[in-house]
């Protein structure tokens, strides 16, 4: 068993690089991704959707989490 790839997250990955919460948090953030993508078309990036994500204080913790790492990832 690995840890979840969210730095601050205890939980061990089931499977994928996310625990079970993380990976839910992932899977929703790809799904309103394909929702977003048709509303705004090609808009918004990947990246500035994430970054929106971020910054909005509605989102869940998990899905913040999922978020930033994913844009770290993306700047490395
Ligand atoms: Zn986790």
């Amino acid at each position: 068993m690995q840890r979840c790839a969210i730095k601050e997250c205890i939980n061990d990955t089931v499977e994928g690089s996310y625990c079970t919460e993380h990976a839910t948090a992932f899977e929703n953030i790809e799904f309103n991704f394909k929702k977003w993508k048709k509303a705004y078309g090609e808009a918004f990036s990947y990246e500035e959707y994430l970054q929106n994500l971020t910054n909005t204080p509605k989102v869940g913790r998990n899905i913040v989490d999922v978020a930033q790492q994913l844009i770290e990832n993306q700047s490395t």
